[in-house]
């Protein structure tokens, strides 16, 4: 396979707990863990082996690249993840496992998924709009499972909820290719109110353990 280089060193995926029921989610986690094997990128994710999260975390172990699971410890149980394949890393709560996956990510994307998924989604969006993060953020829209919160994300801008710039921060892309080719064009916007903020560090610089912000 010919390795193409990419400006991410490591990126974070949110997808399902579950395989979902059409054969293509789980082909497309697949796809998406060759195409960061192939372009020698590392992963973040949520730990385990349950659904698209254990087929993306075993394409991205088995292809040869690093392997990050972050898992909060009550999760840990076999019974309820699995086992997590390459490197574990234990957090004490759910706040705590989605800080340190931003922070160790350089990009995030998300497979079909549900509420976690969807939750993990709209955070990293949120953060980037409020210019915590500049990372971009893609939404990979498998066989238009996404399309209607697109629509509705469309809707809340059409009403005045969602600014226009904040709309351009979810890259969407029907295949891993096209998803990872458009967030290495990505340029984040940030308004002249967000980019006046300065968050604490601690924001995204959570240390597990000790608690202690780098
Ligand atoms: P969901 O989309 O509701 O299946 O939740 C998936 C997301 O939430 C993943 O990206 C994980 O970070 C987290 N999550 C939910 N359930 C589990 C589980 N059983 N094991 C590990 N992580 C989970």
């Amino acid at each position: 396979m010919e390795e193409r280089k990419s400006k991410f060193k490591r990126i974070c995926v949110f997808c399902g707990s579950s395989p979902g029921k059409k054969i293509s989610y789980q082909e497309a986690a697949i796809q998406l863990g060759n195409e960061l094997v192939e372009r020698r990128i590392d992963l973040v994710y949520g730990g385990g082996s349950v659904g698209l999260m254990g087929l993306v975390s075993l394409a991205v172990h088995d292809g040869g690249r690093h392997v990050l699971g972050v898992i909060p410890k009550t999760l840990m149980q076999r019974e309820i993840t699995g086992e997590t394949v390459g490197e574990v890393r234990a957090v004490s709560d759910m706040h705590q496992r989605k800080a340190e996956m931003a922070r160790q990510a350089d990009a995030f994307i998300a497979l079909p998924g549900g509420y976690g998924t969807l939750e993990e989604l709209l955070e990293v969006i949120t953060w980037a709009q409020l210019g915590i993060h500049q990372k971009p953020v893609g939404l990979l829209n498998v066989d238009g499972y996404y399309n209607s919160l697109l629509s509705f994300i469309d809707q809340a801008v059409d009403e005045g909820f969602i600014a226009p710039a904040a709309r351009r921060i979810i890259i969407s892309a029907p295949t891993a290719k096209e998803l990872v080719r458009q967030l290495e064009e990505y340029v984040p916007e940030q308004d002249e109110v967000t980019a006046k903020l300065i968050w604490e560090a601690e924001q995204l610089s959570y240390v597990p353990e000790t608690g202690v912000a780098t």
